[in-house]
């Protein structure tokens, strides 16, 4: 596929992340207005409530856009997203007839507030990256062998959707209890060893019964889109905590989304297989047709303070070892029901050498190796202040399909409401 021409001049760039290939799904308000549908084309938001209202699309008996969420849509499923997406090329094309009535319905991107772009229903996260999950071996057990379960399972834990925000909502530092392994006692305060973890949201649209087993072929057709996700994870609360139940409240004080939900279908053509398997999986997980994508992404740091953006790493999804249809598989296969807007985590995404590593964990080596940013400072974990970027984009034959900066700044912890 080649980049497909839009009569709105600024999406006919090679490099701009929103042309007519892409057209992802957002929620937007201008000044006091109430959050509504959108969907981004060039530095221009169409204006989905506005075009159902002047009737250019009419897909269902009942309106889909006047409201601040695409759950509705995700619900109607996939003949409905695709008829969808067909009418938007359609009017957005160069030469199209609709041009002068739609022209009138777009705003700028720039005179916008983007909120989250659906509800959450329930957010799931996994640990699907080999080389994370090696690294992780090597700092916590000191060697890099994988969990026996981990070429076999997609190892995952159920999170919680209450903290899910969208990019540009400050997160702060949690409170909580922590234990160094040489303290005698544990000690409550804030967060010492606060992290990020780049990772891939998948969004189900459509969801499966309680008891109703899936498989990979389903899981695929029912994923909606995806979004960049920062799993912000609190190292010290977790490494107390997490035995024998695994991650809780270490990692549910705040998981930060990009704006737009990229569509499955504006993807399709970067559909990229998972890596060699080392041992063949068990017949439900095996797909038939290769479930990653070709997305290129970059960690960015802006210490506290300074106008000087660093970028950490760079590595790309298809680094990851199970696609997010085999973590839907799996996640259906005892039973589980899926709800439309259920939010799957990826995992941390990290290549094979430090510059593609996905968390500062990693980068430091767990803070004995703090790293140099371009402003001269250095870095273990993230201090107050400190704003980090995960970026994505797709590259195709002369077009981009972009995610959406994924950002967030740390705000320093509340005080301990707990001693006077
Ligand atoms: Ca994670």
């Amino acid at each position: 596929m080649t980049l497909l021409k839009s009569w709105v001049a600024s999406a006919n760039s090679a490099d701009h992340p929103f042309p007519l290939n892409n057209l992802p799904y957002g929620v937007f308000s201008i000044g006091e207005e109430d959050p509504r549908c959108g969907v981004a084309i060039g530095d221009m938001i169409l204006d989905m409530a506005a075009v159902e209202e002047a009737g250019l699309i009419t897909l269902a008996d009942t309106p889909l856009f006047d409201v601040p969420f695409w759950n509705e849509v995700m619900e109607e499923g996939p003949a409905l997203w695709s008829a969808l997406r067909a009418r938007l090329r359609d009017m957005l094309a160069e030469g199209s007839p609709d041009q002068s009535e739609v022209k009138a319905l777009l705003v700028k991107q720039s005179a916008v507030a983007l909120h989250m772009p659906f509800l959450v229903a329930e957010y799931t996260d996994f640990y699907a990256g080999r080389q994370h999950a090696e690294n992780m071996g090597a700092i916590l057990r000191g060697g890099p062998e994988l969990p026996a379960n981990w070429l076999h399972i997609p190892i995952g834990y159920n999170g919680r959707a209450s903290s899910v925000v969208v990019s540009g909502t400050p997160v702060r530092r949690p409170l909580g209890q922590m234990k160094a392994p040489d303290a005698e006692a544990p000690s409550f305060g804030p967060c010492k060893r606060l992290d990020i973890e780049l990772e891939m949201g998948a969004i189900v649209g459509t969801g499966c019964d309680v008891g109703a087993p899936i498989s990979t072929t389903q899981a695929d057709e029912m994923i909606f889109g995806y979004v960049l996700l920062n799993d912000w994870s609190a190292r010290d609360i977790q490494g107390w905590e997490y035995q024998p139940l695994g991650p809780f409240q270490g990692k549910a004080f705040g998981t930060s989304i990009s704006p737009w939900i990229v569509t499955k279908e504006a993807l399709e053509p970067f559909r990229t297989s998972v890596p060699p398997r080392d041992k063949a999986l068990l017949p439900y997980l095996t797909e038939t047709k290769p479930g990653l994508y070709d997305i290129d992404l970059e960690v960015l740091m802006q210490p506290a303070g300074s106008d000087t953006v660093s970028a950490l790493s760079k590595t790309n999804y298809s680094r990851m070892y199970y696609s997010a249809a085999q973590q839907l598989t799996h996640h259906a296969v005892g039973g589980c029901g899926m709800t439309p807007g259920d939010l799957l985590g990826s995992g941390t995404i990290s290549g094979p050498t430090k510059t593609e590593y996905g968390s500062l964990m990693e980068m430091g080596w767990a803070g004995k190796e703090p790293f140099t940013l371009d402003s001269g400072e250095t870095r273990g974990w993230l201090e107050d202040g400190d704003t980090m970027t995960l970026r994505g984009n797709a590259r195709g034959d002369g077009y981009t399909i972009g995610f959406g900066d994924c950002v967030g700044q740390i705000l320093p912890a509340l005080e301990d409401p707990f001693t006077s």
